[in-house]
């Protein structure tokens, strides 16, 4: 299989549990055998990031890895802290996001596509293209954030302030935003920045909308509601999205 290396966490005296996300078998949890006490067993194989070409060898109770080929370590990533913490934020994402053994080739074309251009953009790319990215990995992933017409009624969000309603799907009307409990205000502003986010072309990093705080923080309650409990990774990289200059 093809994967991109999402983490590890330490099994036993010796082993490593991997997380990988596959464009065959989608995540794929596997067992890294003497990973930890022998660095030539895999080298930098498995560093978080890494693109791979893996055996799986199948298990009764768990997968374990057979041999692997590094096709790409995304060096670039390591060189600046906002594209590593970039490159973090989505991994968790990646890894909360999907499904075990479930395939989902888009999603594993997004990551691989997003962590190139963390690896080669000449400059860190922007707030607006890593909420898009989140936003991409969302819809990839059956979470799609409705932000056309109001997710209760379907019609046009025309006056405001509208709405935003994480369990509700996204974007409401003025007259069901009134309606909806714990539905937070949206300003013409914000849902042109949604729109902007969900039309963006990943490609090209400077060419993403701007986003303001009241997006930011509709987006981390969104993800907050549906993966179930706030991703780690969220305050470091927007702490040094928030540095001057
Ligand atoms: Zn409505």
């Amino acid at each position: 299989m093809t994967a991109v290396v999402l983490g590890s966490v330490d099994l036993g005296e010796s082993d490593r549990l991997m997380h990988l996300l596959s464009r065959e078998r989608g995540r794929v949890t596997a067992r890294a055998r003497h990973a930890r006490r022998s660095r030539k067993r895999y080298g930098g194989r498995l560093d978080r990031y890494s693109l791979v070409r893996a055996q799986l060898r199948l298990r009764r109770d768990r997968a374990a890895l057979g041999e692997v080929d590094l096709l790409e370590p995304f060096l670039g990533i390591r060189t600046d802290l906002l594209r590593t913490a970039m490159a973090d934020h989505l991994v968790e994402l990646l890894r909360i996001a999907t499904h075990e053994e479930e395939e989902c080739p888009e999603l594993f074309g997004l990551a691989v596509r997003s962590l190139e251009v963390l690896d080669r953009s000449p400059e860190p790319p922007g707030e607006g293209w890593l909420r898009a990215v989140v936003m991409g990995v969302l819809e990839a992933s059956g979470l799609a954030l409705a932000v056309e017409g109001c997710c209760a009624c379907g019609g046009l969000v025309e006056r405001f302030p509208a709405g935003f309603a994480a369990g509700a799907g996204g974007v409401l009307c003025a007259d069901h935003a009134a309606t909806e409990p714990g539905c937070a205000p949206l300003s013409r502003v914000d849902l042109e920045q949604l729109r902007g986010l969900a039309a963006a072309d990943l490609a090209d990093p400077g060419g993403c909308p701007a986003v303001g705080r009241p997006v930011r923080r509709l987006l981390a309650r969104f993800c907050e509601f549906h993966l179930g409990r706030q991703l780690r990774t969220a305050s470091f990289v927007d702490s040094l999205l928030d540095e001057p200059g």
